[in-house]
């Protein structure tokens, strides 16, 4: 078991029932689907302190696990190496949930690499995904993600979790090479998943490398119905003008926003500024990093439309991910510790 499993394990919870809480679970057990932030307004007690506090330590957890050391010592590995673990199951995908922030409902996850290198030990993105896009080894890597990420949703559908939509990041030479659409076409078909589950995201910078070929591109995806996001907005430098001619389905503002958005004015406007953008162009706003109540409130009150964050679950593997969003493994106690 990972050190972040474990913790997440030891971190029972208390055991105090609530009977508001209780009703709207079975209301949605009914369905499969685990709720979470409807109740946060009831719930500022000490379990959903409890539940941050936790959050923090989890967050805390993989970055001591992934600091110094580990980051500085990034994994400049061959494109040999790389196809290896790929062979060898050495990667491993993992899934944080996206909640709507309206009705609490956990209505996705995206799915983020993990290698666990048998000498290095378990490895960001950060440190290898850079190094996989250099030697073009990232084009396997991503046609794993995205078979892997197809299969699993599969599953969770066929276990009754049939609302549950997955993300799947791209990297700039994946969505660059000329079988991408193919290989997007085949992992669903492999999987027998409707498009409509599968959204890709596409950084602001990969989608506007070359304008005509992304129009191209995310056009023939859209038709095929796959649901296209842009990730880690307002990072790269868009024109706005590109961005309409895009066939998009929502807009992720990056957590460098959001991590200040309650306290500096400027972030405040600039998060109020692309909930606004993405609402006024008719897309989903999603919040990336969303780590506090507070935020949480300040994006409600701009009707953002979904979170993503350490407050509404850490990644996790995908049996883990299994637990949580039915309710039966609750890291912060307010649903699990429920009779
Ligand atoms: P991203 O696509 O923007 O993914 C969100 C990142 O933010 C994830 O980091 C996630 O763990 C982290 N995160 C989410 N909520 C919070 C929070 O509340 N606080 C903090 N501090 N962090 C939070 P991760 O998993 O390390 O991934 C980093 C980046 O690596 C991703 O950013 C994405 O660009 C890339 N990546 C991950 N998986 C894949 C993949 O399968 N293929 C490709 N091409 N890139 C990937
Ligand atoms: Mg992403
Ligand atoms: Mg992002």
């Amino acid at each position: 078991m990972s050190r972040a499993c474990a913790a997440w394990a030891a971190a029972g919870g208390g055991k105090r029932p609530v009977e508001r809480l209780k009703a709207a679970r079975r209301k949605h057990r009914a369905r499969g689907i685990r709720l979470m932030g409807k109740f946060v307004n009831l719930f500022q007690s000490a379990r959903l302190r409890a539940r941050s506090v936790f959050a923090a330590k989890a967050n805390a957890g993989v970055s001591a696990r992934a600091s110094a050391k580990d980051l500085a010592t990034p994994i400049d590995a061959t494109d040999e190496r790389f196809r290896r673990a790929i062979e060898c199951g050495e990667l491993q995908l993992y899934y944080q949930p996206l909640t709507d922030i309206k009705t609490g409902l956990i209505t996705g996850a995206e799915a983020l690499v993990r290698w666990n290198e048998p000498d290095r030990g378990f490895l960001l993105p950060a440190q290898f995904v850079p190094y996989a896009e250099e030697t073009g080894a990232i084009i396997a890597m991503g046609d794993w993600v995205l078979r892997t990420a197809c299969a699993q949703l599969k599953t969770w559908h066929e276990s009754g979790l049939l609302d549950l939509r997955v993300s799947v990041n791209v990297s700039a030479k994946q969505f660059e090479s000329l079988e991408f659409v193919e290989t997007v076409a085949s992992a669903l078909k492999k999987a027998h998943l409707a498009p409509e589950f599968l959204e890709l995201e596409i950084t602001e910078t990969t989608a506007m490398k070359n304008l005509e070929l992304s129009i191209a591109v995310m056009s023939q995806l859209h038709k095929m119905d796959v649901r296209l996001a842009i990730d880690d907005f307002g990072t790269g430098y868009s024109s706005l003008a590109s961005l309409k001619q895009f066939p998009l389905d929502e807009l992720k503002i990056d957590r460098m926003f959001i991590r200040n958005c309650t306290s500096d004015p400027d972030d405040a406007a600039i998060t109020m500024a692309v909930i606004s953008l993405a609402h006024g162009m008719g897309l989903n706003a999603v919040a990336e990093g969303v780590e506090t109540q507070r935020q949480l409130e300040y994006l409600r009150t701009l009707q953002c439309n979904t979170m993503q964050g350490i407050l509404g679950g850490s990644a996790m593997p995908a049996e883990a991910f299994t637990r949580f969003v039915r309710g039966e493994d609750d890291p912060y106690g307010s649903i699990a510790a429920l009779p």
